[in-house]
């Protein structure tokens, strides 16, 4: 069983690289952000509840979004592993999945930290955010994400490398140049 938590700033490629890794391995793929804005569209209660945090840059509640990646964990069946794109983002959302897995007789695998300037980072948001149209991809709340990030979300790095798990990769250069590092991460394992 392979979990992998793919884990980076935003803007740093988990969400074109996790896709990669789907095709290659048939494994499940859990984006949090994926989930909350599918929830926006459809105009659930927990969508409006979400739509406030994303658009002030802010994160979910940890337990409301551990409740959400429950849900979405138990939905998959004969899954050969799970890739864990944008979350955990807390300590404690950390230790709730390490929990959840525990209780399911799995562990998490690796955790992929893709490492990539602060700059380059903005540059390629704010890109996106013309390109895409994603509401929260507006400078004003792209700083605020990063400052989340850092005092959030950044402290995951420590606490991975506690548990032995942590694997860091360069973040910049070709899609195809980071892939290569991931798969070669996660053939080593
Ligand atoms: P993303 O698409 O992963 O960049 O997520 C977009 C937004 O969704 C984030 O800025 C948060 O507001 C929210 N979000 C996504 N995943 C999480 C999470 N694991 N915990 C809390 N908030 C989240």
């Amino acid at each position: 069983m392979l979990n992998i938590v793919i884990f980076g700033a935003p803007g740093s490629g988990k969400g074109t690289q996790s896709q990669r890794i789907v095709d290659k391995y048939g494994l499940n793929h859990i984006s949090t952000g994926d989930v909350l804005r599918a929830e926006i569209k459809n105009g659930t209660e927990l969508g409006q509840t979400a739509k406030g945090y994303i658009d002030q840059g802010q994160l979910i509640p940890d337990e409301l979004m551990i409740d959400i990646l429950a849900s979405v964990l138990d939905g998959f069946r004969d899954s050969k592993g799970v890739i864990f794109d944008g979350f955990p983002r807390t300590i404690a959302q950390a230790e709730a999945l390490k929990k959840m897995l525990a209780e399911r007789g799995q562990e998490v695998s690796v955790m992929i930290d893709l490492d990539v300037p602060e700059e380059e980072l903005m540059s390629r948001l704010i890109r996106r955010g013309i390109d895409s149209g994603r509401a929260d991809d507006n400078e004003e709340t792209i700083r605020k994400r990063l400052a989340v990030y850092h005092s959030q979300t950044a402290p995951l790095i420590g606490w991975f490398k506690e548990e032995n798990k942590y694997h860091h990769i360069e973040g910049m250069g070709s899609m195809e140049e980071i892939a290569a590092k991931i798969v070669e991460a996660i053939d080593s394992l």
